[in-house]
């Protein structure tokens, strides 16, 4: 049950259709793994732990730059230098103070990446490149997770939820991977849009971890930030998948 104090304080999600003290109790219960502390990963840390996720870890090996500032708006000149996972550990404890933080700044420790993957509800790939993309995939493959994955490059922001353990495609189901996958220091960025894609991605994760509506699992959004549009496409599992087809035997057709 919730205290009068956190009563208050979530207050405002309580009076949203479907959003019951159940539902509030639920994401406060919930632990997620956070892969790439940059851009998409400040906005999904802030947005989780402020609403109320109980605990998360926080996977990266880099270093806050200046040329992060624009975009990675859980840091500060302030943090030059240090690793980000601490620096961002210092800004969501004081943003709230009652959420666990797990700091993991070696990624390739699978030893300490798999301590924490039996109480994890959900992984979140904020990473930016393909190739870290397909580890955490092969993680949320291994350990029969959900992922929810999003990516921005140029002026287009992605967000695609994914569970193949429950029959949907994995990432590597998709064939043309590096269309939805370019790094922002290959075509640049518009700041605006790491924060769409990060809000997109947040919004699947609190509705997957709250329960208060269902996520489409598969469906790749993608949004135009000239046009201002967005747009829906299916990915389907791919039967010649290099990640999961031999994992999980039910195939469907796919289109990308
Ligand atoms: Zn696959």
């Amino acid at each position: 049950m919730l205290t009068t104090e956190l009563y208050s304080r979530y207050s405002r999600h309580l009076l949203l259709d479907n959003f019951d003290e159940e539902a509030q109790l639920q994401l406060m219960q919930s632990k997620v793994m956070l892969f790439g502390c940059g851009g998409l990963g400040c906005q999904v840390a802030m947005a989780l732990v402020s609403a109320g996720v109980g605990e998360i870890v926080l996977v990266d090996h880099d270093i806050v730059e200046l040329s992060n500032l624009p975009r990675q708006w859980l840091f500060t000149e302030a943090d030059a230098g240090q690793k980000k996972v601490y620096a961002a550990r210092s800004r969501l404890a004081a943003m709230h103070g009652g959420c666990q933080i797990r700091c993991i700044d070696d990624p390739s420790d699978l030893i300490r990446l798999a301590t924490h993957m039996p109480y994890c509800s959900l992984l979140l790939d904020c990473t930016d490149s393909v190739t870290s993309r397909k580890f955490v995939n092969g993680l949320a493959l291994k350990h029969k997770l959900p992922l929810i994955s999003a990516s921005a490059a140029g002026f287009s922001a992605t967000a695609l939820a994914l569970n193949p353990a429950s029959g949907s495609a994995c990432y590597e189901c998709m064939e043309q991977i590096g269309e939805h996958s370019q790094m922002c220091v290959e075509q640049g960025i518009f700041s605006p849009v790491v924060a769409i894609a990060g809000q997109f991605q947040a919004s699947l994760a609190l509705s997957y971890l709250c329960g208060i509506q269902p996520v489409d699992f598969g469906q790749l959004h993608v949004y135009d930030g000239r046009a201002l549009t967005l747009r829906h496409f299916r990915i389907n599992k791919n039967p010649a998948c290099p990640a999961c087809s031999n994992n999980i035997g039910e195939h469907h057709e796919h289109i990308v």
